[in-house]
Parts: C-alpha cells; sequence; structure tokens
C-alpha cells in the first residue's frame, strides 16, 4: 500500500485527522539543492494547534495505556511495513527536503523501520522487578507505567530516524505523542507521520508544525504534557530544561557535539583516514556524531594529512539524486550562512585553510548551498572553529606529541557526545576508553554510526545525561510504581 500525503498544503494530524491549522500563515518548504523549488507547503501553527493537539493526546492517552504491550507492538509492526513499502518515496522527499543524498536517506528510513521493529518485540519484554519482601505473606514489586503525553521535539538533520526513535519508544511503553518536526524537514516528517496515521488509532500519534519559538514553546508549557524529548541544539535545549525544571515535568535533551578523532603513532593510517573523511563529510557533516577534529599525533601526521586530502579531492560533491554524490548541499540558508560563518572565523583566527571554505562555484550549483568539502590545519584548541559546533563538511586538523596530548585535547571543549581513537595498541585503547569524555566511545571506528539497540547519548553540554535507543529508552518514557501486595 502507497500512502498518500496531501498534495495542498501540509496539515496538522490531530486526532486521526489532517487539518487545517486555526490561523496560522504558511510558507514553502525549499529544496536546498535548487532554492527556486519548492518541495511543499506547510503551517506555521500556533498555539492554539498545539492545545488542539495536547487535547486529542490526553483522552486517547487512558485506552492506550490500557493495551497490552503486545498489541502495541502489532501497532508498530504495521506501521514498519507500510513504512517499507513507502521507503523510496520517503527517502526521496527528504533527499529533495535537506539535501542528504538518496542513498543516505534511503539508509535512514530503514533504520526507521528496524527502529520501530525493535520496539515493537519491547512490547513483550520485562517492565518491573519482584524484590524479595522482609514482610511474611508479601509482594513486594515495581511496574513501569506510561507517563501520559509526551511533546517529541526533533531537529532537521534525522527527519525520519529521530521522531522514530523518540515516537516508537513513547508509543510502545503506553504513552500518546504529540511531534514538533523541524520546520525545514515538515514535509519529510509527514510522509513518516502519514504511515502512522493509517496504522495507528485516533489521538495516539498527533503533528503539529511550525516554528520551535511558537509550537514548540507551547508545547513545553502546556500542562497536558507531562515530558518533553528534545533533539536539537544547546541553547534551545538549556531553555526547554529550565522551563520543565519549573513546571515539574520530565525531560530529555540530545543535544550538540564537537567529536574528535585521534590518530596515533600505532594506527592504521589508510583506516583512519577513510574514517576521518567519511565521518566529517557524510551527511554534509550535519550529524551531532560527526567528526568535527581530528588530532593527530606529530610521527604520522604528514603521512594522515597526505592521505585525508587525496581523499577529500576525490569526493564529488552535487545532486543528492545522483549515484556518485557522496557531498550534497548543507539544509537549509541558515545552515549554509552558518557553515559560511566559521570557515570566516577559522581564517581570521589564524587557521590555514588547506581545501575548500567557499561555496561551490559550478555552474548547475548556484540555486542551491553546495560548499566545498573544507580542511583547516595549524588549528589550535582555543579556536572557535576546534571549539564550537560547525555542522558542515568541515575538518579541522590538530598536531600533537602524544597520545596523552590527545586526550586532553580532545576533552578541552564543551560537548561529550562521540569521540574515536585509531590505534592498534591496546593500552592507548584503554587508556582512551577510560580518559575519554563522552557517551559513545569508538575505538578503530567513526565517530558516528551507534547501533540502534544500544544506548545513545552524551556527556557534558551534549546531553541532560539521559539516554535514547535501545533498552534505555524505557528509563525516560515510563515511570516506576512499587507494588506491596498482601493476601
Ligand atoms: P534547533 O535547536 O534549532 O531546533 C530543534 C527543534 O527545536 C526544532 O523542531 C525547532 O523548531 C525546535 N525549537 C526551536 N526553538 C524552540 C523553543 N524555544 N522551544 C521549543 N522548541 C524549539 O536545532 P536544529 O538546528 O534543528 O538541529 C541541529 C542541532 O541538533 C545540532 O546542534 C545537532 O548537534 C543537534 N542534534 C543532536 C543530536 C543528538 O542526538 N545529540 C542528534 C541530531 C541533532
Amino acid at each position: 500500500m502507497t500512502v498518500e500525503v496531501r498534495k495542498d498544503t501540509i496539515g496538522n494530524f490531530i486526532d486521526g485527522q489532517w487539518v487545517e491549522s486555526q490561523d496560522g500563515e504558511t510558507i514553502e518548504s525549499k529544496n536546498p539543492s535548487n532554492v527556486k523549488e519548492s518541495v511543499g507547503r506547510v503551517y506555521l501553527s500556533t498555539e492554539k494547534d498545539a492545545l488542539l493537539a495536547t487535547t486529542a493526546a490526553k483522552n486517547a492517552a487512558k485506552a492506550w495505556a490500557k493495551l497490552s504491550g503486545n498489541i502495541r507492538g502489532e501497532y508498530l509492526r504495521k506501521t514498519a511495513d507500510l513504512l517499507e513499502q513507502n521507503l523510496d518515496s520517503i527517502a526521496c522527499t527528504m533527499a529533495s527536503e535537506m539535501g542528504k543524498t538518496l542513498l543516505e536517506s534511503k539508509g535512514e528510513t530503514a533504520r526507521g523501520i528496524a527502529i520501530l521493529r525493535y520496539y515493537a518485540a519491547e512490547g513483550m519484554r520485562p517492565i518491573g522487578q519482584v524484590i524479595p519482601s522482609s514482610e511474611e505473606g508479601t509482594i513486594l514489586m515495581t511496574s513501569r507505567v506510561p507517563l501520559g503525553v509526551v511533546a517529541l521535539i526533533t531537529p532537521w538533520n534525522f527527519p525520519v530516524a529521530i521522531p522514530i526513535w523518540k515516537m516508537a519508544p513513547a508509543l510502545i511503553y503506553g504513552n500518546t505523542v504529540v511531534l514538533k518536526p523541524a520546520l525545514e524537514t515538515t514535509v519529510t516528517a509527514a510522509k513518516v507521520m502519514e504511515c502512522f496515521a493509517t496504522i495507528f488509532p485516533a489521538g495516539v500519534v498527533n503533528m503539529v508544525s511550525g516554528d520551535g519559538a511558537v509550537v514548540g514553546q507551547a508545547l513545553c508549557e502546556d500542562s497536558n504534557v507531562k515530558a518533553i524529548s528534545f533533539t536539537g541544539s544547546n541553547a534551545v535545549g538549556r531553555a526547554i530544561a529550565a522551563n520543565a525544571v519549573a513546571r515539574g515535568v520530565k525531560f530529555q535533551l540530545e543535544m550538540g557535539g564537537k567529536n574528535p578523532v585521534i590518530v596515533t603513532e600505532h594506527a592504521d593510517i589508510e583506516l583512519a583516514a577513510e574514517l576521518t573523511v567519511s565521518g566529517s563529510m557524510k551527511s554534509t557533516g550535519q550529524k551531532c556524531t560527526a567528526t568535527s577534529r581530528a588530532i593527530v599525533v606529530a610521527d604520522v601526521y604528514d603521512v594522515f594529512r597526505t592521505k585525508v586530502i587525496e581523499k577529500l579531492e576525490t569526493i564529488k560533491l552535487g545532486s543528492p539524486f545522483e549515484n556518485e554524490t557522496y557531498l550534497g548541499p548543507v539544509a537549509s540558508e541558515k545552515q549554509y550562512k552558518s557553515v559560511m560563518k566559521m570557515i570566516e572565523k577559522g581564517k581570521a583566527e589564524g587557521a590555514t585553510l588547506v581545501l575548500g571554505g567557499k561555496r561551490s562555484d559550478q555552474p548547475d550549483h548556484q540555486n542551491g548551498y553546495f560548499v566545498e568539502p573544507t580542511l583547516f590545519e595549524h588549528v589550535t584548541s582555543d579556536m572557535s572553529i576546534a571549539q564550537d559546533e560547525i555542522f558542515g563538511p568541515v575538518l579541522t586538523l590538530l598536531k600533537v606529541d602524544s597520545t596523552e596530548e590527545a586526550i586532553a585535547i580532545a576533552n578541552d571543549v564543551r560537548y561529550g557526545l562521540s569521540a574515536s581513537i585509531f590505534t592498534t595498541k591496546i593500552e592507548e585503547m584503554m587508556r582512551f576508553i577510560q580518559d575519554i569524555e563522552v557517551g559513545m566511545v569508538r575505538v578503530n571506528a567513526e565517530s558516528s554510526g551507534v547501533e540502534l539497540q544500544a544506548p545513545f547519548g552524551g556527556l557534558k553540554e551534549s546531553s541532560s545525561y539521559s539516554r535514547e535507543q535501545g533498552q534505555a529508552a524505557i528509563e525516560f518514557f515510563t515511570s516506576i510504581k512499587t507494588i506491596t501486595m498482601k493476601a
């Protein structure tokens, strides 16, 4: 079965219906490969729409929570099947709307499907413990219970996988949801939502499009909402946390990164160069776990640098729909300006630009936000390009004298999402695992690409220290009841 998203302005999905915004304006979603092309029109919804959605979710919450985990799992399984039938069309929309290559867009959609199937099975897994009671004839046990209505606020860089990795656990554990996707990727989110809409009972899943400062904020302040799961930038995440604390509701934040790879003199340099380039350039560097800093021990710096340059020079920048394309455009004008500003800062602060650093001048790129793969060297840890998230196709090289110094520099940032080391020496691996201040530690592996059944999240300012994905998700999306029972 192929689902159809409305061809006219894409509405909000509330209480089982696609509806127009109460009084919101509309805005065009533009293709970043060619801004003259529209991908669809979406609503800039208002607080009234947000309230309608949370009310629908609240009304549906009791009946949904009462269903067995097994039955809830069936809904997830059927949605996964429907997404699979629509995989190509969802991936094409994603590639058009935010410029991710078609190959990566298909991979991301497949991941979303796998996440749904993983959580469908969670409906059959234990949700509590039996604890030995000190009193005779007494059963002491715990049971995990849903929170109620959960608001899910998501970014544009994984417009399919992130909404699904929040929706799937929220739903399997008995919550109802309101999704507020990033405005930049609402058409893609609507395609995903259409699959949920076809399967789920009215009110259990809802979506409201719009500006974060309006709809996102309204959801965060809504008394129907009992928990907020947010992925996005640090500034927004911190404001959401402050508000959630004031209201006494649960919150979960996954935010930025400044992810390093360390290359020691014991590394397989070919492997290190290959995975540093893919880690920094895939998805146009717009992954929270993208490699942003290569910290390289002096003995192997030149050989590593040469290999990285060779590989970057072969990268094909172009349309996400062409098979040979490795690097698509950055996702939006806002993102383009922000990446170019960071490149200018790098130059101004004294780093040496080795490659790229500018908008592509190819004639067929003139209507898109195509930034050339960019490499800086002579970068020091105090520079903005070594401290702040760039979120674009920009890699920085930092030279150090030892592995100890490399780890110290890797930790010298406010973020702590993921980090890799390339080495064949077990002592260096062990030291890295112990001393690196990140949530996701990678040894001889790219800085991005953590498997879906494992906990995902960061340390320091990258996270609220809660974890998503895998079985860790139960911690956020449920609460514990402790039950003492005497006959
Ligand atoms: P963003 O913070 O601008 O927006 C994220 C979401 O929050 C969007 O839906 C937006 O509309 C909404 N929002 C904005 N202002 C709001 C407010 N005042 N109240 C409530 N919601 C509001 O981030 P972005 O530019 O969409 O995404 C890029 C960021 O996301 C990067 O920093 C990246 O590292 C991070 N990210 C983190 C992870 C992770 O798991 N750690 C994964 C992907 C992206």
